[in-house]
């Protein structure tokens, strides 16, 4: 019987290729059904497969890079993974998990190939399921959803100075975690710092910066006890919690995205209780930073930097704080103080935000005295050659939690009718 089938089949594959072939290619899936999956999947020729990234939700005319896809396959197949027209593959090559998205490493610039289809460019990397396994996952940049923060909150769960609370329910009814760590006595604390990320719910590295800063707040050394003996940090990592667990991109967002939501009616329950949450806090708060990745490529996307101010004043801080950091920092991603984006420079302009203000931009005037106000952005793959991933943007975390201590703890500058 077994004879009578391999001949059969064999005679399927002379009298019939196309079909043997069809069957081929079901054993290939690209799909993006999981927590943060984002792929289109366009055409399936033989072992390629054309995708594109989902730009669900985005405002007409705009275009974003973040996809992130599961492949299903036998083992150790090649299938080949193009995107045509637009390259949304990072500086590093993809990103590559084989322990169904926990942890990732790039693949390379090398990887990824440039050619020609029907005359538009097209770039293309080999995918593989590894040998044993039955799926492998490849995305822009490693993925920071809820399952790494449960993972991160689960490591410090003993801890007595990290409560867990709710900020709020998203739109879909999703818990949006609001972090408290470091002095939670508020007789003994000398203020709060506000930290945020994913206004723009693709930008993962930014929330391992976010861990970082925590970790550092929470560690047995003299940096974590300065931090619980005088500050109290509050931190939402997941401002767009829907567009997180649900693979948006979140940037540009129509009608409007989370960083342009600070206005008279947000249409976002995360920010509109953030901003009740600031109403209350009002003059405790001593500094708020909200942490963000840039766009895929070119200058200011290739580096760490403060996003001026448009305030006189609070650039200055800006300047101070990034003077501290650069003389602070330990970790092997290098920040430089001169990478500071003067406001009026490159895209940060008063056009920037004519769809609604910022978060910062909502935080410099709720909190006009606080003594360091910040956007603060993280390139997603490589900063000027170091390369960026979970556990070197959490030292970098670390390392801002370390400069913002400093510089919390130095005199502030005297108002100039003081000055000598
Ligand atoms: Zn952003």
């Amino acid at each position: 019987m077994q004879a009578v089938r391999a001949t059969l089949a064999a005679m399927v594959f002379v009298l019939c290729p196309a079909l043997v072939t069809a069957e081929a290619n079901d054993a290939v899936r690209v799909d993006a059904g999981f927590p943060g999956g984002n792929i289109l999947v366009q055409q399936v020729e033989g072992d390629t497969v054309f995708v594109a990234p989902d730009q669900r939700d985005t405002q007409a005319g705009q275009w974003w890079f973040y996809w992130n896809l599961r492949l299903r396959a036998p083992a150790e197949k090649p299938v080949t993974i193009v995107f045509t027209r637009k390259n949304p593959i990072s500086v590093r090559g993809p990103a590559m998990s084989a322990d169904g998205g926990v942890t990732w490493h790039w693949l390379g610039a090398a990887a990824v190939k440039s050619s020609k289809r029907d005359d538009k460019p097209a770039w293309s990397f080999e995918a593989r399921v590894p040998a044993g396994a039955a799926e492998v996952r490849y995305a822009f940049c490693p993925p920071c959803l809820e399952s790494h923060l449960r993972a991160w909150l689960a490591k410090h769960k003993a801890n007595p100075a990290l409560r867990v609370k709710e900020l709020c329910r998203s739109r879909k009814g999703r818990p949006v975690e609001l972090l408290r760590a470091g002095c939670l006595a508020p007789a003994k604390s000398k203020g709060v710092v506000l930290i945020t990320s994913r206004h723009h719910c693709c930008e993962a590295m930014a929330t391992y910066a976010l861990e970082g800063w925590l970790d550092a707040a929470l560690a047995d050394d003299d940096t974590g006890r300065r931090w619980r003996a005088n500050w109290e940090i509050i931190a939402v990592p997941f401002m767009d919690k829907d567009g997180v667990e649900d693979g948006d991109q979140g940037k540009n967002r129509a009608p409007h995205d989370h960083n342009r939501d600070y206005n008279g009616k947000p249409l976002y329950p995360e920010v509109a209780a953030l901003m009740k949450l600031g109403a209350s806090l009002k003059d405790r708060v001593v500094a708020a930073l909200d942490l963000h990745c840039p766009t895929i490529r070119g200058e200011w996307n290739d580096r760490v930097y403060l996003v001026g101010a448009p305030q006189p004043d609070f650039w200055k801080k800006q300047e101070a704080f990034a003077a501290v950091l650069e003389r602070v920092q330990r970790g092997p991603i290098r920040f430089r103080a001169r990478d500071c984006l003067a406001f009026g420079t490159a895209w940060n302009t008063p056009a920037n935000y004519k769809q609604g203000r910022s978060c910062t931009g909502w935080e410099r005037e709720t909190f006009p005295d606080a003594r360091f106000v910040s956007t603060i952005e993280i390139a997603y793959a490589d900063a000027l050659g170091d390369e960026v991933n979970a556990g070197s943007a959490r030292a970098l975390g670390r390392d801002m939690a370390r400069a913002l201590a400093e510089f919390l703890e130095s005199p502030p500058p005297l108002p100039p009718s003081h000055q000598q």
